[in-house]
């Protein structure tokens, strides 16, 4: 067996598993289970990969670079009801062909990609679901807007033609311990009430494999989980 065949037939019961882990955490915290979404990220894995998880229920799908997107999302044309998210920090070059194909973007960081992505979508007749990205940590090499940003970029971009703002996108900082993301999921949804709460901003996208249990406890809507799913990728 070759190491990609051994991670595809795994992938079923790996995402079986995931899903129990994101029922128990929502029941934890007092939430429906069906409150909880799971986009599973794809990145650098095989478009056989995703069919495998698409064929275990699987439907919404993240990656973070265009051109992967654009090569998968035309490998699995068939598969009509995959919804793809782009997850990935995003160049204006590229706003074209993610709205084309994208059912979400996840990580509206400035003015100039909002509106990209918003004319672009418009121009293929599409509608295109879209999160601010919060650098709730503060991290200088992190991409995302500032805390103190969101509002004055959420008011300028919610009245585009052609895009759909719906939520706020958070990656924390990197760290082994997930309680140490918690103030930072909690954080975000601070961030989401002062905008008007769950009414006018339904959608918070955070936490991944390690720490989805967390950002479940503190009100992710929806969880964009890899490793758990895939298996590790290759560094
Ligand atoms: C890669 C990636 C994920 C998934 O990470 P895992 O640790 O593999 O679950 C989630 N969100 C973003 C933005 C990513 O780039």
């Amino acid at each position: 067996m070759t190491e990609e065949t051994a991670d595809v037939s795994g992938i079923a019961e790996r995402l079986a598993r995931v899903r129990s882990e994101i029922a128990d955490a929502a029941k934890t915290a007092g939430r429906s289970p069906e409150s909880v979404r799971l986009l599973a990220v794809s990145k650098t894995k095989s478009a056989t990969a995703i069919r495998a998880a698409y064929e275990a229920g699987q439907r919404d799908f993240g990656e973070n670079y265009a051109q992967e997107l654009v090569e998968k999302a035309e490998a699995l044309a068939d598969l009509r009801d995959l919804r793809w998210h782009a997850i990935g920090t995003l160049q204006r070059n590229k706003a074209k062909a993610v709205a084309r194909i994208a059912a979400v973007f996840h990580a509206i960081d400035r003015e100039d990609i909002a509106i990209e992505i918003a004319e672009r979508a418009a121009q293929a007749g599409r509608v295109i679901d879209a999160l601010i990205e919060v650098n709730v940590g503060g991290e200088a090499s992190k991409g995302g807007v500032a805390p103190s940003e969101v509002r004055g970029l959420f008011e300028r971009a919610r009245g585009l033609e052609g895009l759909r703002l719906v939520g706020l996108m958070t990656i924390p900082p990197p760290s082994d311990d997930p309680s140490l993301s918690r103030p930072h999921f909690a954080r975000l949804r601070a961030i989401r009430d002062e905008l008007g709460g769950a009414s006018v901003v339904p959608e918070l996208s955070m936490g991944m494999t390690h720490d989805f249990r967390v950002a479940i406890e503190e009100g992710a809507t929806i969880v964009r989980v890899g490793t758990a799913i895939f298996g590790a990728r290759g560094v």
